[in-house]
């Protein structure tokens, strides 16, 4: 019998048409024998990278990573498509061992998902000794490297993989992609002279949208009601305290909405990721110790009421939204002070010096996405070395802010921060500006500077944008040692000295550029009373099998169901993401929906 081909396998097993972006190469390397190292965006379907070619070849395809609740996720995902597999690690009973060890010797398991601790173990290793794998993967392969954002120890030991079986092919992957990342990922996982293969880290579906905070909650709260109603999301805060009263929030207006961060006990913490796994509309506010693992393909929007640290979190972050290719919106909320207290948290923290400082760079990279006025796509693709044209596609794009001439307003600025000796913070220069003598400005006399209430036109938060876009262009610092005061940069004399233009983004967002445009996929009413039938249909059978509802079939199916009217058990074979498998199980009830949604 010659093996199934490829593309046969994603068309029966798994329901897809076609190969996405570079997989149809790296399933070819793969299921051919050859070791190799993948780099591909979160959502992007690094998955499919190896279980393909474990259903291509004997034996039993052995995968490394690093969270259970990764494993178990993948696991059911590939038995719901009726693929043999199982999941190995700390937590795993004995009998259920043996049970899987059995399995394997009679060739019944097609994949094994296993915890980089067990796998290393010597009883662990003396059992592959006698087993025919088919290859091994390496899922998160970052975590290697102390470079990465989530070193484990054990993955550095993994590189053993090589020695002890050499004719194995090994695949490693993993979402992060700076150079030294991916240096120590070759040299630990002895991959030096194996091919790379990196896909375009742009997620094309994912709407980018940037706005000001002035009351942050209050803006979350429009923006889910007015652009988001119903849908799944996840929004990310800065400390477990906002996240509790973020979410407190929410649920006082109605939304359905649940805490998630590392102070709630372990039963908390799951109880509400699986309710997030398997409901249909839930926001979890989280803070970043939420996502890794959680591979679910239908989160609308994924929203940050905070700046993140860096264009690698917000990456990572943002791209848990729209997994399944349909259009889901990023959206970030910030303000200046969130830097400031994102450069303290860097400042006070324990990494040596020379750590702190590609920590400050990656923090300022992170402003200057946040400040610009230029496609938003193109600055985040240039970050991961990516060359591309606008997109249309994000808030700049399809609003582009007018740059007005703010040389005079930036020069009243940096006069009067000259003026107040550069040794005070932002709220103080701006109070001196707009004439607001407090005790402390009257104390300080600095209510006869000849800067004082120069600035009594603009608002507070008019001028924090200002003070904001001054630092983004590079002519103001602030030394967080002492107490946030600002400091003139070199290039403030050149405006001072009326050498420079500045060009400013306008003070005041334009209102429509906070609005994401239309979904394209406007329903008639049968199709709307079709999809809401399916997704309830979708709802009932998730809450039978206790599997998450995008298991049972995603968004996209649904969709692609109501596009297509498929008539018979045929039909449905052309349909997005239905294999045999789950023709074979849910095929006729979908039909009886469709023929009772008709009638
Ligand atoms: P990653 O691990 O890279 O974040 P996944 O492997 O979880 O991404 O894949 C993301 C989603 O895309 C999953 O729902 C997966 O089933 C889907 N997917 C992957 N490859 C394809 C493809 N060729 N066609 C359609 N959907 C795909
Ligand atoms: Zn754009």
């Amino acid at each position: 019998m010659t093996a199934p081909a490829a593309l046969e396998i994603l068309n029966d097993v798994f329901g897809y048409p076609s190969f996405r972006g570079r997989q149809a190469e790296i399933v070819e390397t793969l299921a051919g024998g050859k070791s190799l190292l993948v780099l591909m965006p979160t959502g992007g379907g690094k998955s499919l990278c190896y279980q393909i070619p474990a259903l291509m070849r004997g034996g039993v395809a052995v995968v490394v990573s690093p969270l259970i609740a990764l494993m178990n996720d993948q696991v059911a995902n590939l038995r719901a498509a009726g693929v043999h597999c199982a999941a190995v690690h700390g937590g795993t009973p004995p009998d259920d061992v043996r049970q899987i060890a059995d399995d394997i010797a009679a060739g019944r398991l097609k994949l094994l998902y296993v915890s980089p601790e067990r796998l290393v173990g010597e009883r662990f290793l003396r059992f592959l000794d006698h087993t025919a794998v088919s290859l091994f993967a390496i899922d998160e392969a970052h975590c290697v490297s102390q470079w990465g954002h989530d070193f484990r120890p054990e993955y550095r030991q993994l590189g053993l993989l090589a020695d002890r079986y050499p004719q194995v092919p090994r695949i490693a992957l993993t979402a992060t992609a700076d150079a030294e990342t991916r240096a120590d990922i070759k040299h630990y996982l002895k991959l030096e002279n194996s091919p790379e293969f990196v896909a375009s880290f742009d997620r094309p579906n994912i709407y980018y949208q940037v706005v000001e905070k002035n009351n942050g909650k209050k803006q979350l709260l429009q923006f889910i009601q007015g652009q988001m109603a119903g849908q799944s999301g996840i929004v990310y805060c800065l400390s477990r305290k906002k996240v509790d009263d973020t979410a407190a929030f929410l649920c006082e207006n109605g939304l359905d909405a649940v805490a998630y961060h590392a102070g709630m006990t372990m039963q908390q913490r799951e109880a509400a990721q699986y309710r997030f796994t398997h409901e249909d509309g839930l926001i979890v506010v989280a803070t970043v110790a939420f996502g890794m693992g959680i591979d679910k393909p239908d989160v609308r929007f994924v929203a940050h009421l905070d700046m993140p640290q860096s264009i690698e979190h917000f990456y990572q972050e943002s791209g848990r939204a729209g997994r399944d290719g349909l259009p889901a919106v990023s959206w970030l909320c910030y303000g200046l002070n969130d830097w400031v207290i994102l450069r303290e948290r860097i400042l006070e923290g324990q990494s040596g010096e020379f750590q702190k400082n590609i920590e400050l760079q990656k923090l300022d990279a992170m402003l200057a996405v946040c400040e610009t006025a230029e496609c938003r796509r193109v600055m985040l693709l240039r970050h991961f070395g990516e060359h591309s044209e606008p997109c249309g596609h994000c808030d700049n794009c399809l609003h582009p802010p007018v740059r007005f001439d703010g040389t005079l307003l930036v020069q009243k600025l940096l006069s009067c921060i000259y003026r107040v000796g550069q040794c005070f913070a932002a709220g103080y220069v701006i109070n001196v500006l707009r004439g607001k003598a407090d005790d402390w400005i009257r104390d300080n006399r600095h209510q006869e500077l000849s800067t004082f209430s120069i600035g009594a036109d603009l608002t507070d938060k008019d001028w924090r944008a200002v003070v904001r876009q001054s630092i983004g262009l590079g002519l103001l610092q602030v030394d967080s040692q002492h107490h946030h005061r600002l400091l003139l940069t070199e290039a403030a004399r050149d405006v001072l000295k009326n050498r420079r233009t500045v060009m400013l983004r306008p003070l005041k967002r334009d209102k429509a550029a906070g609005q994401k445009p239309k979904e394209e996929w406007l329903r008639t009413e049968r199709e709307e009373r079709l999809w809401q039938a399916l997704r309830k249909w979708r709802q009932e059978r998730a809450r039978a099998e206790e599997i998450p509802a995008y298991m049972v079939c995603g968004d996209k199916t649904l969709r692609d169901i109501v596009e297509k009217m498929p008539r018979g058990l045929d039909g449905l074979r052309s349909i997005y993401g239905l294999g045999e498998a789950k023709i074979d199980k849910f095929g006729d009830e979908i039909l009886e929906v469709l023929d009772s949604a008709n009638a």
